[in-house]
């Protein structure tokens, strides 16, 4: 059973803005909580929606539009129900790093959780055993973190074994976002993110990376208001689909050879820009030597053929750190 307390009420109509107290007992603060901040605005009969922002610390765009939509939306101008949550996880908000500086968790990679573990693992485990099971859609904005720098995309994940239905709604839903690149994760034997989550508990799961670098990336920002916009009008919760919408290009990330890494430390030069086409054996950048000037560089290949969606920010690598991966079209 979760030990996290929530001031709001689920169930109630208007809106609601409180916490949900994680309890955290340290010498500073004996009965101390962390207050993780959280939204309810429910209007009678409809569909619900979970909006999520700062499950990585260091992704900003999604912490930003979700905030002011806590500040402007009202009950009265929706149908249904929204759960927002701008600063999943909180202590890596305040500290803004990825993973969390009390317990070291990265929140996407420890679900199920734990009722009874660190912070990072009682939030994962109140996502997913009080949260996931009340929605119809989970929608949780990423934006690459200090260490990456993104094409912006929206993406959508599901089980191999969902039922078709899940599946072409999930498509559907996520095409109409307005991002132009939609990246498609069919999720095999993996149970540690926020989206493997959702498919436990048979949620549709809408997410995506809208920015990078520790920064804030103002078209990031606008995608992601957007996202939020015309997910709240497919799903008839407020507003509507403008008509005539662009078919987004649909990629999928198609395994281990999508992605390039350091071969050992130094500074690495990266050969490509975000959105360029590459093909196996092409160069992906060079790792250079400047406390050691005479030794040579180290080229870096691509092990696959598709366009680059994301590549790595500080120019300074260790031995294994991504430096760039792939996506390709998914039926190609
Ligand atoms: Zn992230």
């Amino acid at each position: 059973m979760t030990q996290i307390i929530s001031t709001v009420d689920f169930e109630q109509e208007g809106k609601q803005i409180g916490w949900l107290r994680v309890p955290h007992s340290v010498t500073r603060s004996a009965y101390g909580t962390l207050p993780i901040p959280i939204a309810v605005i429910r209007n009678g009969p409809g569909p619900l929606v979970m909006l999520s922002a700062g499950n990585h610390g260091d992704e900003y765009e999604g912490q930003i539009v979700l905030t002011r939509l806590i500040q402007q939306l009202q009950a009265d101008q929706i149908r249904g129900g929204l759960i927002i949550l701008p600063a999943l996880n909180l202590p890596a908000v305040l500290a803004a790093t990825r993973v969390s500086p009390l317990d070291g968790g990265n929140l996407n990679r420890v679900f199920p959780g734990d009722p009874d573990g660190g912070p990072t693992w009682k939030i994962a485990d109140f996502v997913e055993q009080v949260l996931l099971p009340k929605v119809d859609v989970v929608a949780d904005f990423h934006g690459g973190g200090a260490s990456l720098d993104y094409r912006p995309h929206a993406s959508t994940h599901y089980g191999p074994d969902a039922p078709d239905e899940h599946k072409r709604r999930s498509l559907e839903i996520v095409k109409t976002l307005g991002v132009p690149h939609v990246m498609i994760f069919e999720r095999r034997n993996k149970a540690i993110g926020l989206p493997d989550a959702a498919i436990r508990q048979g949620v549709i799961s809408i997410g995506g990376e809208y920015g990078g670098m520790g920064s804030v990336s103002r078209p990031g920002v606008q995608l992601v208001q957007q996202a939020v916009d015309r997910l709240l009008a497919c799903l008839g919760i407020k507003g509507e689909l403008p008509a005539g919408l662009p078919e987004p290009e649909i990629l999928h990330i198609f395994g281990p050879a999508a992605y390039a890494y350091a071969p050992e430390p130094g500074v690495f030069e990266p050969a490509t820009e975000l959105g360029d086409q590459v093909h196996v054996g092409d160069l992906c950048g060079h790792v250079l030597f400047p406390e050691n000037p005479a030794r040579s560089s180290v080229p870096v290949f691509f092990k696959g053929e598709g366009a680059v969606v994301c590549k790595r920010h500080p120019g300074r690598v260790e031995a294994g750190d991504c430096v760039a991966h792939l996506a390709a079209p998914l039926n190609a």
